[in-house]
């Protein structure tokens, strides 16, 4: 009887959740859901042993089974896998099943930490977000969800910031963005200078609330780049004209707690560099339901490629490299989590307890509903808005 060898290419992910499975080609961006039948399910396993390779063999009878040959169909209409006649000995007939090794990498920083070596761990921090101060135009549950500032009353220290920043600095540290209402901030000017001479960008986020109140202030200086929140629809168009008018280079942030608040502000974001941010206030979850929440079709265009699986595999892609210091002085890798610690502690026992403790720059799909779901690795990582909202998934899969 003729046979055949199915190989996988290497740009194919297969996963299998109770009775379904999913093929994913990350080079071509294509995918495909089936129906585990029991002849599946046996071809899967066998093709997930990593000594097969990626292959299995198959007979001319068990092509015959419609639920094979419309499965390996499939692979070859999407370039996932090849049919390979008589071939059992031929040069490239086998390939090697996608696969993470991320973990040898964390507790090889735990036994360097253990010898007193871990010095490089501070590398993994990519951005730092220092809540100055309030404002009186912050919101405590706003600021769980985006940058926005908060209504704190306590004010962070000049010198322990530059200090922390000097003890964070490292190559791949691309951002600082300082977040609260800058203009009673006590020596505002002399904290940018400092921070300037780290040579690292620095984006100023504030209110267009508290920037539309101090426009005077704003006009006399030359400050780095802003971040506008635009928390109030009615000032939003003054406060664009005002900013394009001094010539301040700026982005906004229009926050979104409806549909029509997406229609009010949509016209201003073809004409400049604004991001539509999605805001849980607690009375509009059905908004999110109808806007936010992620659609099995939404997940299979997601057109990702085999690094960014492995990161979502691995990381939580919103929230790694980043830390987050309230006014208060405790430092977050995420501020929906407890703090890692404080401002006055070093930097590298911050992320040593992130990663050995933390639950933000690892917090991956592994838990209930997710863990259960094909799509578990093509989800975006969990946000902020889940923990806000109180559930374990935004779709329309599990609801
Ligand atoms: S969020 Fe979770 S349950 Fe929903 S589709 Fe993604 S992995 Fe599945």
């Amino acid at each position: 009887m003729k046979k055949y060898r199915l190989v996988l290419s290497e740009d194919t992910f297969l996963w299998i959740k109770n009775h379904e499975g999913l093929v994913y080609q990350s080079k071509k961006y294509r995918a495909f859901v089936f129906s585990l039948s029991e002849k599946l399910s046996e071809i899967c396993s066998h093709l997930f042993v990593l000594e097969h390779l990626y292959t299995i063999d198959l007979t001319e009878k068990e092509l015959k089974n419609s639920d094979v040959r419309h499965f390996v169909d499939q692979l070859i209409e999407i370039d996932a896998g090849r049919l390979i006649p008589n071939t059992s000995t031929k040069k490239g007939t086998v390939s090697l099943m996608p696969v993470l090794k991320i973990h040898e990498e964390i507790s090889d920083y735990i036994k360097k930490h253990k010898r007193g070596v871990g010095g490089n761990i501070i590398e993994h921090i990519h951005e730092l977000t220092f809540y100055l101060n309030g404002s009186k135009y912050g919101n405590d549950l706003y600021y769980r969800q985006t940058i926005f500032p908060t209504k704190h009353e306590s004010v962070l220290e000049t010198e322990k910031i530059i200090r922390f920043i000097r003890n964070s600095k490292n190559p791949f540290l691309f951002n600082i963005n300082l977040v609260g209402n800058i203009f009673s901030f006590p020596y505002f000017e002399e904290l940018l200078h400092h921070i300037e001479t780290f040579e690292i960008p620095v984006t100023i986020c504030i209110t267009g609330s508290d920037a539309f109140e101090n426009k005077d202030l704003l006009k006399k200086n030359d400050w780095r780049k802003f971040r506008i929140i635009a928390d109030k629809k009615d000032n939003i168009e003054r406060t664009i004209a005002f900013f394009e008018e001094i010539g301040i280079s700026f982005s906004v942030d229009f926050i979104i707690f409806s549909e029509q608040d997406y229609l009010d502000v949509e016209k201003f974001s073809t004409t400049m560099d604004g991001n539509f941010v999605p805001m849980c206030n607690g009375e509009n979850i059905e908004f999110f339901e109808s806007n936010i929440f992620i659609s099995e079709k939404e997940i299979l265009s997601s057109a990702l490629s085999k690094r960014q699986i492995f990161q979502r595999q691995a990381t939580n892609v919103n929230h790694f490299g980043k830390l987050t210091i309230l006014p208060d002085g405790n430092v977050y890798a995420d501020a929906n989590q407890t703090s890692l610690g404080t401002i006055g502690d070093t930097v590298y026992s911050i992320v040593y307890r992130e990663f050995t403790e933390g639950k933000s720059w690892f917090r991956v799909r592994n838990f209930t509903p997710c863990k259960d779901c094909i799509y578990q690795w093509l989800c975006p990582s969990p946000s902020n808005y889940e923990t806000v909202i109180g559930r374990s998934n935004l779709c329309c899969v599990k609801p």
